[in-house]
């Protein structure tokens, strides 16, 4: 019923050339692999050049990062519109090195995920625990109030079509993945808090797990009953190993 989604993000990784390059081997490597929605989110020097290689091919685009002003003096931001007139499907918002190095809240991710809603730019909102906070037993928590903060104000139907990406912090780029099951506990969890918000809308948002996914873990990874796919980092500056990620059957 859910449509798997896999994301990568390329963080602060590629010039224009590197870019093109890279989403075209994605493009060819990934063209058979079915029923399987595949995004790429380039930094924003970028943009606009993958998009010269997606357009009209089944690779999606991202931003990795959007203000919630639509146009103005903030120098150095960019508003949902632009995301949305260079060819941007969806944004990662409240990334936890976004929450970690930019002072990033659950109150500025809620004022983002709402411009990017108004803008038919959809939200992969970013969630997940430190190390620290697992090991204080205060995952539900800090994974709840990022939920409810994050969609606080919405309407079910925005919620429904939006992805929320479940990236314990102990896992991005550590090498570290949390246990399937562990994955799976926290995403059910999330799902429950937004059936509790908003109803139904808890079996249309996909939820991704993100943290070292690799071609050798995702398979028991999107076996999991509310895992609907991956956002991944490293992996993904690799078309063979984003392509071997992409292809989890
Ligand atoms: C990420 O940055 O969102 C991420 C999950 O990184 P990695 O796959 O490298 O752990």
């Amino acid at each position: 019923m859910r449509k798997p989604i896999i994301a990568g993000n390329w963080k602060m990784h590629k010039t224009v050339a590197e870019a093109q390059a890279l989403v075209q081997d994605i493009v060819r490597l990934t063209a058979d692999a079915g029923e399987v929605e595949v995004v790429v989110c380039p930094p924003f020097t970028a943009l606009y050049s993958v998009r010269t290689v997606v357009g009209g091919t089944h690779v999606r685009l991202a931003a990795q990062n959007v203000h919630w002003e639509q146009q103005g003096a903030f120098t150095g931001e960019i508003s949902p519109a632009m995301l949305r007139d260079v060819g941007c499907d969806y944004c990662i918002i409240g990334h936890s090195e976004r929450r970690q190095y930019f002072a990033e809240t659950n109150e500025t991710v809620n004022k983002k995920v709402k411009a990017a809603l108004a803008h038919d730019l959809i939200p992969i909102m970013c969630v997940g625990e430190t190390l620290a906070e697992r090991e204080a037993g205060a995952t539900a928590a800090v994974v709840g109030e990022q939920v409810r903060g994050g969609l606080a104000g919405l309407t079910a139907d925005q919620v429904a079509a939006m992805v929320i990406a479940y990236e314990p912090v102990w896992a991005i780029g550590t090498g570290r993945t949390a246990s399937p099951r562990d994955a799976n506990a926290v995403c059910a969890f999330i799902r429950a808090i937004v059936r509790e918000m908003f109803g139904d809308a808890a079996d249309r948002v996909r939820i991704q797990y993100g943290g070292s996914v690799k071609p050798e873990n995702i398979a028991e990874l999107m076996a999991q009953s509310d895992i609907d796919g991956a956002l991944v980092g490293g992996a993904s500056l690799d078309a063979v190993s984003f392509s071997g990620i992409v292809k989890f059957r």
